[in-house]
């Protein structure tokens, strides 16, 4: 854990380090500067287990948020919320990062929510169109594709980091089950 990330840093890390289920988050944040509750609650524990602080998390939330919403209102419907994630409201004990397991049989969203896992919740057209941004190649995408349909979604993320961090098939050597995992592992490989 990294205690020296800033909400600066989140856009760069993005790109590379985060899963496909938290890089959803992040780009439906910068877009519609607004989150659902279940992507806010996904995507905040992520955040928090990858070291960003609470002041951090909270400037970076608040940053977006108002720009759609005076910050009196955040303060008064969002904030309290980040802050019983990191253990400082309600019962006051800090939360985990949600599992991939956790993540695809919880909550499942709806249309309109970017949380859950995309090789789990995401119609199979829009994740070939999400792997081809990534620049896989056919072969590639019909394989992620391919363990996705098959319920190996476990498998279908781990092809997806070998993928994107060029790496051979297999070569990760363990199959991903935590974003916060997927994320570790790409820093290992990066830094
Ligand atoms: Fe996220 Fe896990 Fe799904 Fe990968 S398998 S996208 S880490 S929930």
């Amino acid at each position: 854990q990294n205690d020296q990330i800033t909400r600066f840093m989140i856009d760069k890390l993005s790109t590379k380090s985060f899963p496909p289920c938290m890089k959803n988050c992040h780009v439906n944040l910068r877009r519609e500067h607004h989150l659902k509750f279940g992507a806010r609650r996904q995507y905040g524990l992520f955040l928090k287990a990858i070291g960003l602080s609470l002041d951090e998390a909270m400037s970076m939330m608040r940053d977006e948020f108002t720009k759609k919403i005076p910050s009196d209102k955040f303060d008064k419907e969002y904030a309290y919320n980040i802050r019983y994630m990191y253990g400082k409201e309600g019962r006051r004990v800090a939360e985990n990062g949600m599992s991939c397991s956790s993540i695809i049989l919880r909550n499942p969203p709806s249309a309109m929510d970017c949380h859950g896992c995309p090789f789990r919740h995401t119609e199979k057209h829009v994740l070939a169109q999400r792997l081809q941004k990534e620049n896989f190649n056919k072969e590639q995408i019909e394989k992620i594709i391919n363990f996705s349909e098959n319920n190996g979604y476990d498998k279908a993320c781990t092809r997806f980091f070998e993928f994107s961090h060029k790496l051979e098939e297999g070569a990760l050597g363990c199959l991903i089950t935590h974003p916060n995992q997927f994320f570790e592992e790409s820093q290992k490989i990066l830094n």
